[in-house]
């Protein structure tokens, strides 16, 4: 296409478009000049961009974020932002990407501050024991509550699949097309899920699609989703990401319907991914299993409201029940910071109703629900288990996972969060092949998932073969999840979630996967020789992988000049020489290059004061518990026990 033909045909003088593209780095001599489809494509999202930016919103979005890796799409979904005005800002820092260019953590942060956007990574993380305690509370008040007072619940779905298999399209043509009643007309907007009405009954999707999100939340340890779909494109069949969120639907125990998706194209062979995904557990009804497999076409709408029929069925074998009266509970799955309306989040509503006026707490914050919107912007008096809803009247924004808990009263509430700011909580405590080998012992009976990340195929398969091997009764060894490739970010989340560790065979870890594992306590093993893994493993289960301690040197002082005290004892003025001496460290004493004492330090003191610590250059005052005969010359070597890498 010519330069002017694009112009014209985007209602622009040629003149424009070629200004545009000089911002580009592209310089042309004449409007007669071709174009590529790149170069079309970019101008198109410039031009797009920038009559949206003319009505863009000057609220800045606070949108906690986990650090993770995604593609530039993925990162429009997450700002929920069109990807003509991310496109503009990529162009405008001079950069060419496409739209499954994958974009680093720090460009994301700065892309999204760009659109006004603050992508926070430290956002407080709610303590995941926290969340589990209130999840019990959960469930332990619905047992108590009176069975003829549950009632059928919406239920609760997740999308996934592999990058553009149609995902985010099948979420916008279900919400099309159904969008709850009376709100007909109005606008929807992303809260982060929506309702769609089937025959009197209702259905909630989260709007986030993939199952990054949803392993998110789950390693927060709130589980929402009741139902997966998943979508496969019937052009292309199964894919990396089909796999990777088949294991990790399969880890949260949520049953999967599959979508397969773009039916109208020619190419489209659905029995060829059925066969496909018969290797995954996932044999068709027709083929005599469990799994159901609707036919759809996101683009022109064909067959979605099988897949919504199909999905009430799947419900309706689950009893999805809840009862809405009592004190309301729910799951944040998103939040934000308004400037006008204060911090804002989307609650699913787990059980009872919240209502405006209701005092609730999250994390330790309490708070009083000013107002309730739904998911098409409309302010509500309530919102009824299975429901998304905004709520307003937060005093800080809180992070995706978190439980809104319902009080009696304002004071109740208050209480409730001054209590849990000043609780000492229990933490999380990270499986590793060690604290399974010490469990063994206790004789408790265990179980150890594991993540396999391997360089090919056929190593992949020999690893899990030979795992199969190592037995044990007191253990029992399940792979959640295995795929060739470098340990990525989300193998560390579903580790975290599923309380696995990850073994990786030749591969390598990337830096955010590393950052997170650290963060998340999560034990990733790397390997080159399989038989190394059968071996740890095996010693693990038989309760012999014990850790082991070394001694390392911190520090040594030399000893410069002696005083005696009748109380005391001997008192050595030393000078640090190198490293730093700590008190409550093992004391070596050197003489010449031969140890002639080992115990403990007694005192350790920077003039008059004691000190934990003396760094390199200073002086400073010892005593060695019960050795009296020091020297002038004489090294004290300060040692302290660590646990050694394997
Ligand atoms: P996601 O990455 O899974 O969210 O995929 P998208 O929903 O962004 O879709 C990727 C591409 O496939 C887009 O260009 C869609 O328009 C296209 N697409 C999605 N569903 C269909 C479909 O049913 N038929 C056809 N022909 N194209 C589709």
């Amino acid at each position: 296409m010519k330069v002017n033909e694009l112009a014209h045909s985007l209602g622009k003088h040629p003149r424009e478009i070629m200004g545009l593209l000089s911002e580009l780095g592209v310089r042309l001599k004449n409007p007669q000049q071709r174009l590529d489809q790149t170069m079309i494509d970019q101008v198109k999202s410039l031009v797009a961009g920038n009559i949206e930016a003319s009505d863009a919103s000057t609220e800045a979005r606070v949108i906690p974020f986990l650090g993770n890796r995604m593609v530039l799409k993925e990162l429009a979904t997450l700002l929920d932002v069109d990807l003509s005005r991310l496109m503009r800002a990529v162009l405008e820092k001079g950069m060419l990407l496409n739209l499954n260019s994958e974009v680093e953590p720090s460009l994301a942060i700065e892309l999204a501050s760009k659109l006004n956007i603050i992508l926070e990574t430290d956002a407080p993380k709610p303590e995941t024991d926290t969340i589990r305690r209130a999840l019990d509370r959960i469930e332990e008040a619905e047992l108590d509550r009176d069975p003829g007072a549950l009632v059928e619940r919406p239920p609760v779905i997740t999308i996934m699949g592999h990058v553009d298999h149609g995902k985010t399209r099948l979420l916008d043509s279900i919400r099309k097309a159904n969008v709850m009643l009376g709100e007909a007309g109005g606008i929807t907007q992303h809260i982060g899920a929506y309702q769609v009405g089937v025959n009197g009954r209702k259905i909630t999707f989260l709007d986030t699609p993939g199952h990054a999100a949803f392993t998110s939340l789950r390693a927060r340890g709130a589980q929402i989703t009741d139902i997966t779909v998943l979508v496969v494109a019937a052009d292309e069949g199964i894919k990396p990401q089909t796999i990777e969120a088949i294991h990790h639907a399969k880890a949260a125990n949520v049953p999967i319907i599959v979508a397969l998706n773009k039916m109208d194209k020619p190419e489209a062979d659905p029995d060829r991914v059925k066969q496909q995904l018969v290797d995954h557990d996932l044999l068709p009804e027709e083929w005599g299993g469990r799994t159901i497999y609707v036919p759809v076409s996101a683009k022109n709408g064909d067959g979605i409201s099988d897949l919504l029929d199909m999905i009430l069925l799947q419900a309706d074998m689950m009893e999805l029940r809840a009862d809405p009266s009592g004190m309301p509970q729910g799951v944040v799955i998103e939040s934000r910071l308004s400037r006008k309306k204060g911090p804002i989040a989307t609650v699913l509503v787990k059980s009872g109703t919240i209502r405006v006026g209701d005092s609730f707490v999250i994390d330790a914050t309490a708070g009083r629900v000013r107002a309730l919107l739904n998911d098409c912007g409309d302010k509500v008096n309530e919102a009824t288990p299975g429901a998304p809803v905004e709520v307003l009247g937060l005093v800080e924004v809180p992070t995706p996972g978190a439980i809104l808990e319902g009080c009696a009263s304002e004071k109740d509430a208050k209480e409730l969060a001054t209590s849990r700011a000043t609780d000492s909580q229990g933490h999380y405590r990270p499986i590793t092949l060690e604290s399974l080998s010490d469990g063994v012992e206790q004789g408790a009976g265990q179980r150890l998932n594991l993540i396999i990340k391997a360089d090919v195929n056929g190593s992949m398969e020999a690893i899990i073969a030979s795992i199969g091997q190592v037995g044990s009764t007191d253990v029992t060894l399940s792979v959640i999840h295995a795929a060739t490739g470098p340990v990525n970010e989300n193998d560390i989340m579903l580790a975290r979630a599923s309380n696995a560790i990850i073994i990786g065979f030749g591969v390598s870890i990337n830096a955010e996967a590393q950052n997170m594992a650290d963060n998340e306590s999560v034990e990733v093993k790397m390997y080159s020789i399989i038989y190394q893994i059968v071996d740890d493993l095996t010693k693990a289960v038989q309760g012999l992988l014990k850790p082991e301690f070394e001694e390392i040197e911190t520090g040594r002082a030399e000893v410069r000049q002696l005083f005696r005290f009748s109380k005391l004892g001997v008192i050595a003025g030393s000078y640090v020489i190198s490293g730093k001496i700590i008190r409550s460290a093992t004391a070596k004493v050197l003489r010449g290059n031969k140890e002639v004492f080992k115990g403990k330090f007694h005192s350790l003191k920077r003039f008059q004061d004691d000190a934990k610590e003396v760094a390199t250059g200073f002086e400073c005052g010892i005593v060695v518990d019960g050795f009296e005969s020091l020297q002038e010359g004489d090294v004290i070597v300060s040692m302290v026990s660590q646990e050694k890498k394997r």
